[in-house]
């Protein structure tokens, strides 16, 4: 399908809609929309931005204006922006009775790995006429497919004020993230343009980041760019290293630099992001600041569990590589993404570890969770979305103090079942101060052992903003 996306800042003119702590919806609104109809015109998505001043205009003509942007067609994306009032805190996306969830969900999820809540994805029906759509952008817009998005509440007595003031371009970012993935076009998150003379590496320093979580966050079947090519980057800063700087002098060799630190020049390269083990005179690069002396294994929680660095070495082919550790030059080959089998001395090569365990069918202990260990580069949003699930649920579940992860770290991850999207039947509700699992259950004509077992719960304590998915 060519999507085609219209956005409706909601209210203007003589209809401010909510006001409150600094915030006037009208107002916002606009600035929200705006910022997201620029968004997508960069990224050449066909965009019309219905309300473009502070004007009035009643129901029938905004409905009017939406439906003649592109016609009435379901492959038009409707996103009606609006700021919540009275009492509650986070985001809120409403979609229309003749749609599914899926629209409305990616875009929970982006606004969740945006920082903000989301206290529910809904439709709502007509008291009148439990047929039709409660909300008139939902009931008179035809075939398209259109969402209301509730950023959060100007009257929150939670974050929600300050993060509308400070966080929304990123939300804005976040659905846009979501528009495109809905519409099957790569994704930004943060983004980044591919220009003239960038390669994945030069790119991968720049948002201090790794090739392979590059490759990773966009899908990528090589290491080739194009020029103009939108990039998704890591948003959160990859983890601070242990780590001290050291200017290279002349005459400096890699392997002088690691002894002199007590570590190996792979770590040094991996440290640093290095592909070769050249240096230039003043380079900055990053040591190890912890030097424990006498303790051979005192760096392993540098290196990922599950790969090997190997450096090139005068004579030697990709053949005696591969036996020495008892892998096929192919995979060598293919794990390493290399068109030929020609190395370079110097070359680094990424040496995958034989999982030699696992071979008699051993089960998982707890099959509630899987482990996961922490690679260089990983940061809590990729891993979160690896599994498709959040990052708060991710912290909450390995009781995690901060979301910055160090290579080795085993997390454990809810499996699937637990954490998945709301059905249609199902919604999410964020607990508030005074919540037990009893009074939810209650409220929500269900059970607590319902709830518990929905969500995966291992005992009955709540923390006030946790998430819940009420069956
Ligand atoms: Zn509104």
């Amino acid at each position: 399908m060519d999507y085609k996306v219209v956005i409706d800042a909601g209210h203007g003119g003589t209809d401010s809609g909510a006001v409150g702590n600094g915030i006037i919806e009208k107002d916002l609104n606009l600035q929200i929309s705006q910022l997201m109809y620029q968004r997508l015109q960069d990224l050449n998505v066909p965009v019309k931005l219905i309300r473009q001043t502070d004007e009035t205009i009643n129901p029938n003509d905004r409905v009017k204006r939406v439906l003649d942007a592109f016609g009435d067609s379901n492959d038009v994306i409707v996103v009606s922006n609006h700021i919540n009032a009275s009492g509650g805190d986070g985001a809120e996306v409403i979609y229309a009775l003749r749609n599914n969830n899926n629209l409305a969900n990616r875009v929970a999820t982006e606004i969740e790995r945006a920082g903000q809540n989301v206290r529910s994805v809904y439709q709502r029906r007509l008291p009148s006429d439990p047929s039709k759509d409660y909300y008139f952008m939902l009931r008179e817009t035809g075939q398209t497919q259109p969402f209301i998005m509730e950023y959060g509440f100007l009257d929150s007595t939670k974050d929600d004020v300050q993060q509308l003031k400070n966080n929304y371009p990123q939300y804005v970012d976040a659905v846009v993230r979501a528009l495109l993935e809905y519409m099957g076009r790569k994704t930004p998150a943060g983004t980044y343009t591919v220009k003239s003379g960038d390669s994945l590496w030069s790119i991968a320093k720049m948002f201090n980041t790794t090739v392979d979580t590059l490759k990773t966050l966009n899908n990528l079947p090589s290491n080739a760019l194009q020029v103009g090519q939108v990039l998704r980057v890591s948003v959160i800063p990859s983890a601070p290293e242990e780590s001290d700087i050291y200017v290279v002098k002349a005459g400096d060799t890699l392997w002088q630099i690691a002894s002199k630190y007590n570590t190996t020049a792979n770590e040094l390269l991996r440290l640093n992001n290095l592909t070769t083990s050249s240096l230039s005179i003043g380079q900055q690069i990053k040591v190890p600041n912890t030097i424990i002396i006498g303790d051979d294994n005192s760096n392993e929680n540098l290196i990922p569990p599950d790969e090997t660095l190997y450096t090139v070495k005068t004579g030697d082919t990709l053949w005696n590589i591969a036996s020495k550790y008892n892998i096929s030059a192919e995979e060598l080959m293919k794990y390493n993404d290399l068109s030929s089998s020609a190395l370079s001395i110097g070359q680094i090569l990424q040496i995958p570890k034989k999982t030699d365990e696992g071979t008699e069918g051993t089960a998982p202990s707890d099959s509630s969770y899987t482990n996961y260990t922490v690679k260089a580069g990983d940061n809590l949003w990729d891993v979160a979305s690896r599994y498709n699930t959040t990052v708060d649920t991710l912290m909450r579940y390995n009781n995690l103090p901060t979301n910055l992860l160090s290579v080795g770290q085993v997390i454990r991850i809810p499996n699937a079942s637990a954490i998945t999207t709301p059905t249609t039947s199902e919604k999410r509700y964020v607990v508030k101060s005074g919540d037990s699992l009893y009074k939810i259950a209650s409220n929500n004509n269900t059970t607590v052992d319902a709830i518990t077992k929905r969500n995966n719960l291992k005992n009955n304590n709540l923390s006030i903003g946790q998430t819940l998915i009420i069956p």
